[in-house]
């Protein structure tokens, strides 16, 4: 019997031929989101209420889109963050959920690496500046050496961690729900606790998910404990971070800078206090926007989703 499917992720088209191939072994009638923005809850509500499957991306999948879509079964998550789905009611609904399990950690990372770069060697103010007829330079700081803090030892933890090594620096890691320590070791990686991170990093990671334990956990205390000359970089999701503590903190000269890829509300307002700051940079939740990571991304969605449909 034929099934009706949408999707919503942006960049899915980009190697759309690669799921035309799959979705031709099936009975389908698709849905795409064409309006080359991430939809709304009003726009979820009446897409969703008739489709027996969804490749999402970061589209919200609250309780009242879920309740809304009475034929749902399945939903492909197009990347790793759940964050947009409320997975209790989906559990309670039945309703099955895979994520595109190691499709774009290397991606990730690699940009959370260029983060490292690019905040302590001012990067972005120095190209920005050249630009507008400047010739200053900024002091910058050697990786070579320094400690990195990774939060959340996951498969982009894990990748920072191997390319961190490559650059001499001495890598601790905390996640409350690893115990390789094996594995740890043999990567060179000392797991530790959330404080020891906070106070020896020079470098701080966030690479765990968002839910009601992470929200804010980088805050006016946490921030308070960091090193004055750390850096904090961001590529998991934005309300890990509370925003008004991070500015304080980079406005006061509690920590020396911050670089994310995510940011609470996407986009941000173009007014944001911290968007004034030199200290802060931010780039468009692109980490997983590389050509590799899309190709294997769309094609683990898929194949997901027809395993749960079919
Ligand atoms: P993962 O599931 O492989 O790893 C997450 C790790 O975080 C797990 O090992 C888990 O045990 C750990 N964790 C959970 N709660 C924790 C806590 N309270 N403290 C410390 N660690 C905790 O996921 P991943 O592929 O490594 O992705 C990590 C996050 O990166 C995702 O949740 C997603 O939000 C974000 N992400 C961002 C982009 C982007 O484009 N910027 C792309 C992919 C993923």
């Amino acid at each position: 019997m034929k099934k009706k499917i949408l999707i919503t992720p942006k960049s899915f088209f980009r190697a759309k031929h690669i799921a035309d191939e799959i979705f031709s072994q099936y009975q389908l009638e698709i849905v795409e989101n064409n309006t080359g923005k991430t939809l709304t809850k009003e726009q979820m509500m009446e897409l969703c209420q008739d489709i027996d499957g969804i490749i999402v991306g970061v589209d919200p999948m609250d309780e009242d889109v879920l309740r809304n879509a009475k034929k749902l079964k399945a939903i492909s998550k197009y990347g790793v963050g759940l964050d947009n789905i409320d997975l209790k009611v989906a559990e309670e609904l039945g309703i099955k959920i895979r994520r595109a399990e190691g499709t774009n950690n290397r991606s990730v990372a690699e940009l959370t690496i260029g983060l490292f770069f690019a905040i302590s060697r001012s990067i972005p103010k120095a190209t920005y500046d050249v630009k507008e007829g400047g010739w200053d330079r900024t002091l910058g700081t050697e990786l070579f050496g320094k400690t990195v803090g990774i939060i959340g030892f996951g498969a982009i933890g894990r990748e920072v961690a191997k390319m961190a090594y490559g650059l001499n620096m001495k890598i601790l890691a905390y996640d409350p729900y690893f115990d390789d320590e094996e594995l740890a070791k043999s990567m060179n990686v000392t797991m530790t606790g959330i404080n020891e991170i906070l106070e020896n990093a020079d470098f701080v990671t966030l690479h765990l998910p968002l839910n009601e334990e992470t929200n804010k956990m980088i805050n006016k205390e946490t921030l308070g404990k960091m090193k004055k000359t750390a850096y904090l970089i961001n590529t998991a999701r934005g309300e890990l971070v509370d925003e008004d503590a991070l500015y304080d903190a980079l406005k006061s000269g509690i920590i020396a800078g911050a670089a994310q890829d995510v940011f609470s509300q996407e986009p941000p307002k173009k007014d944001h206090k911290l968007l004034t700051l030199d200290n802060f940079i931010l780039t468009p939740h692109m980490g997983a926007y590389t050509r590799e990571a899309t190709e294997r991304m769309v094609e683990t969605s898929v194949k997901n989703l027809m395993e749960m449909l079919f």
